[in-house]
């Protein structure tokens, strides 16, 4: 009986297609997330639009799966998508737990899949695996499984088809996926950026290689088509930022790495899901739409893809970035009750005093010439710790800085959670030997163009003078580099300290890995700072400034 009626119902639509009504487009629905880092809570989104500047509290796993219930309320067949850094350089909510809490929301989410990030892979990849498959085998003993005695898995299918494992040659991901909804068939592309070993310790990259984004995504179109994908979505982890407005509708103002990318796209990619530069815009490059959330789930890309079954076609991308307003979407309640059993186990360690600070605020901002008086504090402790090996100059990247050292108001200590969120990664310290002409190098790497400029940190006692008339590889004025009043020889030996990810050729500064007679300190950047707030605190002087000690100074 069944099958006679299926015969009936195939001739039914053989019946309809030789009077050729042209097939009909479906609509699939698709929202993403990127950069989440780990941010269970809801946190300060600051953007700008045409009513000026705006300060809101957007985010957290209870709205984003709010979020999510309502948006499957009207599609069902939603596919929720990850585009790299959910996790890794976290919150010490999330941090101190081996972000498992955020992996397990992210399971709960029913999240499809996701594009890896750079920070996926900040402990490696095998712990990176461990992320996805579970299991309690960490680099990371005293956070792992200690949330859950048997961690599970966060189970979330990454793609990437330009990341390779050097052990098989092979990609250490699927490169893509293709998943049927609504009789369509719709590929996922995944691709990091291609300079992910700049921005991850060379430890964390061992054993993986990477390849360009745009290349390696357009060699896969012809596999693509042969299984019958109908519209093709690149997810990368790489961004750019425009002027314009989070939600502007084909904002024209992008700009970055990603661009690039997008230009050297194969036509048959319907739809470019980007990340990284932590920016919120829909934006066009030539006919491609280019998008991105923000960062730590303060927006949700919805794009709705009109989708013709039976060939290659969109015929209409509908995107809107949507903000992730804790106000305006019902807390789901499950995720909402992981949240305050996060907050509750977590709140006594994070709530333990370190020490004062001598101001307020001591900021990450820098001033013209560079330098923040955060970055001072920070590559003083690195020398401190570095002073019993001999060490006579700290650095410390701008970009491993990741929040101001504030005290609330009426606040007196700083408290572990708030000293943590300021040096989140955890890298060793690690100290070296460089020659003068060394530094003179790798200071001079700071300026890779008028606008991509990337300062270290220096300690105290380490000055220079630089001028940005000087061509971009010799913007420090020579002979100006001072050690104590002396200036610095090119033959003499210098031992420096750092953390680990900066020492080992980090945010492009290679020379770092010429060093000599290496040493790890055996201690954390997090915790040299936090050891470094208490003893002060013991000897009655609180350390840190309002403004910074003028160490770098810009001549023009
Ligand atoms: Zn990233």
């Amino acid at each position: 009986m069944m099958r006679f009626l299926t015969v009936v119902a195939l001739a039914f639509i053989a019946g309809c297609s030789q009077v050729q009504h042209p097939p009909q487009p479906v609509a699939v629905n698709i929202v993403a997330i990127n950069d989440l880092h780990g941010y269970l809570q809801a946190n300060t989104f600051s953007y700008s639009d045409a009513n000026g500047e705006h300060k809101v509290r957007a985010g957290g796993i209870a709205t984003l799966g709010g979020m999510l219930a309502q948006l499957r309320q009207q599609d069902p067949h939603l596919l929720f998508i990850g585009a790299g850094d959910l996790v890794g350089a976290s919150p010490p909510l999330s941090a101190m737990w081996a972000d498992e809490p955020t992996l397990d929301a992210l399971h709960m989410m029913g999240m499809n899949l996701s594009a890896i990030g750079n920070h996926e892979l900040d402990n490696g990849k095998a712990e990176f695996l461990r992320q996805v498959n579970g299991g309690c085998n960490s680099s990371r003993p005293t956070k792992a499984c200690q949330f859950r005695p048997a961690y599970g898995g966060s189970g979330v299918p990454y793609i990437a088809a330009n990341l390779i494992d050097t052990d098989t040659g092979k990609t250490l991901l699927p490169p893509y996926r293709i998943k049927t909804v609504n009789g369509v068939k719709v590929a996922f592309v995944g691709a990091v950026l291609r300079d992910v070993a700049a921005v991850v310790s060379a430890k964390g990259m061992q054993g993986l290689s990477v390849q360009d984004e745009a290349d390696s995504i357009n060699q896969l179109i012809p596999e693509l088509e042969a299984q019958g994908a109908n519209a093709i979505v690149a997810v990368v982890h790489q961004g750019g930022a425009t002027p314009e407005a989070f939600d502007q509708q084909d904002c024209q103002h992008l700009s970055g790495d990603i661009v690039d990318v997008a230009k050297r796209l194969d036509p048959a990619v319907d739809v470019l899901i980007s990340a990284h530069s932590h920016q919120g815009y829909l934006c066009k490059v030539g006919p491609l739409l280019v998008t991105q959330g923000s960062s730590f789930g303060h927006l949700m890309t919805h794009l709705t893809l009109d989708v013709t079954p039976g060939q290659h076609h969109v015929t209409r991308i509908q995107a809107t970035n949507l903000l992730a307003d804790p106000a305006k979407y019902p807390a789901d309640p499950k995720l909402a009750a992981l949240q305050q059993e996060v907050e509750a186990r977590s709140n006594a360690v994070l709530l333990q005093p370190v020490g004062a600070i001598a101001v307020a605020s001591i900021t990450r901002s820098a001033d013209d010439a560079g330098e923040s008086p955060l970055g001072d504090l920070i590559a003083d402790v690195q020398l401190a710790v570095g002073a019993a090996d001999g060490a006579k100059i700290g650095f410390t990247n701008t970009g491993g800085i990741r929040n101001d050292l504030a005290l609330e108001p009426g606040q007196r200590l700083l408290n572990y959670g708030q000293v943590a969120t300021v040096q989140p990664f955890d890298n060793a310290v690690v100290a070296f030997d460089l020659s003068g002409r060394q530094l003179e190098a790798v200071l001079n790497l700071q300026w890779k163009t008028d606008e991509d400029v990337n300062f270290l940190q220096v300690s105290k006692g380490f000055t220079y003078r630089w001028d940005a008339s000087r061509p971009l590889n010799s913007r420090v004025v020579p002979g100006s580099i001072r050690l104590n009043g002396k200036q610095l020889k090119a033959e003499g030996r210098y031992r420096v300290v750092m953390n680990s990810f900066l020492a080992a050729g980090g945010d492009r500064f290679a020379i770092f890995k010429e060093g000599r007679n290496r040493r790890d300190l055996g201690i954390s950047d997090q915790e040299a700072l936090i050891d470094y707030l208490k003893a002060m605190e013991q000897k009655g002087q609180p350390v840190g400034s309002a403004s910074s000690a003028g160490r770098i100074v810009r001549v023009k």
